[in-house]
């Protein structure tokens, strides 16, 4: 099995000098500012060893990756709730598909889709204070990553939430069908907010770490979710976590893991690593492009897959 730390080190100095990189997210003008030369890579592996290499502490939107945590600080309060609003199944749609809500009537396939993650969303948003969602979902990642000084960028969340008409669309739809039950304002303010918390693929692969240990965060020993939880939100990572390229993701990584277009992916290789990588370039689907091959080139020469019974 190869070393860990001249691996990370090598895919890193590979991704560096790919020419192809992919197209920044620039349907949210902000992000569209972002240089798609960036590229960092942190391992933390089962003993707590952290493996990073280029821009592993440079902070960066990330975007849909709250998702997760937004859907384990929602499962924790209320599962049920959680599953009587949006389904378990893979959208094989774009991430910000309109005519599959409608088709099914207002469900969402699955929580990684912006409709299903609206949804959940709406679970942690309360009228009255319309800090407290984001702020719970702060409070999760400031803690599970060790670091207080996490935040979310206002540009960023301004940015998405002068352009995100697409969102609205589809929260206001959810409304109609009553998946939505809060104010759709509110859910929309604290979607955008969640989306424009900034981490870097350190501060990530350190919030990452109980998926890989069965619910308990190493660093702390403390429990974060139960371990069927646990398997189950990993099992939704691997069938949903990359949208419509899911599938394309699991044959080519074998791996856990939940994607945003700010560039970055966290995955997760169960009872080993807790991986975060960071690479601006999307591809189509809207997965960063270097961080899926850097994850390809990582799981392979580990020997890393869900499917591979010796790791
Ligand atoms: N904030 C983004 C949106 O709602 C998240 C999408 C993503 O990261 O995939 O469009």
């Amino acid at each position: 099995m190869a070393d860990l730390a001249t691996l990370v080190s090598g895919i890193a100095a590979e991704m560096q000098a790919m020419p192809h990189r992919g197209a920044v997210a620039d349907y949210i003008p902000e992000l569209a500012k972002v240089s798609a030369d960036h590229f960092g890579l942190v391992v933390i592996d089962a003993d707590g060893q952290e493996h990073s290499a280029g821009d592993a502490d440079t902070r960066f939107s990330i975007q849909s990756v709250s998702k997760l945590f937004a859907l384990v600080e929602a499962l924790n309060r209320d599962p049920d709730a959680v599953w009587r609003r949006v389904g378990r199944e893979p959208s094989g749609s774009a991430f910000n598909s309109i005519v599959q809500l409608e088709a099914e009537g207002g469900r969402p396939r699955n929580p990684f889709i912006n409709a299903g993650a609206l949804a959940v969303t709406d679970l942690l948003t309360s009228d009255d204070d319309p800090r407290a969602g984001v702020g719970a979902i702060l409070r999760l990642v400031r803690s599970l990553a060790g670091d207080d000084s996490i935040a979310t960028d206002g540009a960023v969340a301004y940015s998405e939430a002068a352009t995100g008409h697409r969102n609205a669309a589809l929260a206001h739809f959810m409304k109609a069908h009553g998946v939505v039950r809060g104010s759709v304002e509110a859910c929309l303010s604290t979607y955008f907010h969640q989306c424009a918390i900034a981490m870097s693929c350190r501060q990530l692969a350190r919030a990452g770490r109980f998926l890989a240990h069965g619910g308990i965060d190493p660093a702390s020993g403390r429990t974060i979710t139960s371990p069927e939880r646990t398997r189950r939100i990993n099992a939704l990572m691997l069938t949903c976590g990359h949208y419509d390229a899911s599938g394309e993701f699991a044959f080519r990584v074998g791996l856990p893991a939940k994607s945003g277009v700010g560039g970055g992916i966290l995955a997760i290789a169960p009872g080993r690593a807790s991986i975060a990588v960071w690479s601006p370039g999307l591809s189509p689907q809207g997965n960063s492009l270097l961080g899926t091959l850097a994850l390809e080139r990582l799981a392979h020469a580990m020997g890393w897959s869900v499917f591979n019974p010796d790791a």
